[in-house]
């Protein structure tokens, strides 16, 4: 997401990616981790002096150290000359702002995969007036902050959750996620039958995201919700049509596929 300077995930890294600032892994696996390390050094070739902010869940920081270090090592860079980039372990529940964006602020949140997995939601940050001033005029509201009175309040906006790799029920265990703007969540699997596939493997299957969506039916507060992480063994046709087709008609114009 460049115009929010934010990247989840790096299980590819394309060109266009280099110039994002804030990375969050969600977890450990490959698709979605392998190329955190070719994000670094693509911008170290490319000149950008900036060390990108990589969050990881605390439960993997060691393990990323320990990788990042091993692939320098096996690439070749001597203990002298290697240098950790910055990587920032995440604690679920905890919101932050992000290191080069103090107009956004970051919070994750636990989900149910094969291994450690955390979503999050990128909130903006704003001030607003309070509600009892609303209708003063700007020289009444500058009296009154000569006056050391707080006339405003901090705001936190929904953008965007995502929720990584997770088991179905993890969208109503973190249902607040429905208040974003955008949801991102992955919907690996489609077919009637493979429900318990899904589960077994530690993945959403589509049934779950109606479930879900009517389950919480008038909750939904989101603009669009965006499905990827398909299995590679559907074609992009067979896709689309089974999205149509079993998404409710209520939230037809908000679930698109990313693919
Ligand atoms: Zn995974
Ligand atoms: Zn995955």
């Amino acid at each position: 997401m460049p115009e929010l300077d934010f990247c989840i995930d790096m299980g590819e890294c394309p060109l266009s990616a280099t110039p994002i600032n804030h990375v969050f892994l969600t977890h450990a696996h490959g698709d979605h981790a392998r190329c955190l390390m070719r994000h670094h050094s693509l911008r170290k070739m490319m000149g950008v002096e900036r060390d990108s902010a990589y969050y990881v869940p605390e439960s993997i920081y060691e393990g990323a150290k320990a990788w990042i270090k091993a692939e320098a090592m096996f690439e070749g860079v001597s203990e002298a000359k290697f240098r950790y980039p910055q990587i920032v372990p995440v604690s679920a529940h905890k919101r932050f702002f992000l290191e080069y964006r103090k107009d956004l602020a970051l919070e994750t949140f636990e989900v149910k995969h094969s291994v450690p997995t955390m979503g999050g939601t990128l909130y903006f940050y704003k001030r607003k007036l309070k509600d009892e001033f609303l209708g003063k005029t700007p020289a009444e509201l500058i009296e009154l902050r000569k006056q050391n009175v707080e006339i405003t309040r901090e705001v936190y906006e929904p953008l965007v959750s995502f929720t990584g790799d997770c088991l179905g029920e993890s969208l109503l265990q973190n249902k607040e996620i429905f208040k974003s703007k955008v949801l991102i969540t992955e919907c690996t699997f489609l077919d009637d039958g493979e429900e318990q596939m899904a589960h077994q493997k530690g993945h959403t299957h589509i049934a779950d995201i109606v479930h879900a969506l009517n389950e919480l039916d008038g909750e939904v507060e989101c603009d669009k919700i965006i499905l990827n992480h398909f299995s590679m063994k559907y074609a992009e046709k067979h896709i689309r049509e089974k999205i149509a087709q079993v998404i409710p008609e209520k939230f037809s114009e908000k679930v698109v596929a990313l693919l």
